[in-house]
């Protein structure tokens, strides 16, 4: 799993921060955020989806899609799991 901060959405609220403080670091200049490192290792995972679920920006990014088009992914699952 990979996350980073897309600088064009984040507003610095600093939720990502307080939610997982070993994963997220704010700019001192301008209270951005920004990823401490793009592979999330596996005691973060959770962490970081909370993270990206609070953002109110969507600015989290992981794996390459927002939170946006993962809880779509995970609405799919529950789907599937509803038909069989
Ligand atoms: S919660 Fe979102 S908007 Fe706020 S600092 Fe973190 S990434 Fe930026």
């Amino acid at each position: 799993m990979k996350v980073h901060v897309d600088p064009q959405r984040c507003q610095g609220h600093t939720l990502c921060a307080m939610i997982a403080p070993d994963m997220f670091t704010l700019s001192d200049l301008d209270g951005t955020s920004s990823a401490m490192c793009d592979v999330v290792p596996s005691d973060q995972e959770e962490l970081v989806q909370e993270a990206a679920r609070s953002c109110p920006e969507q600015a989290i990014v992981i794996d390459g899609t927002t939170n946006e088009s993962s809880e779509a992914t995970i609405g799919r699952e529950k789907t599937w799991e509803t038909m069989s």
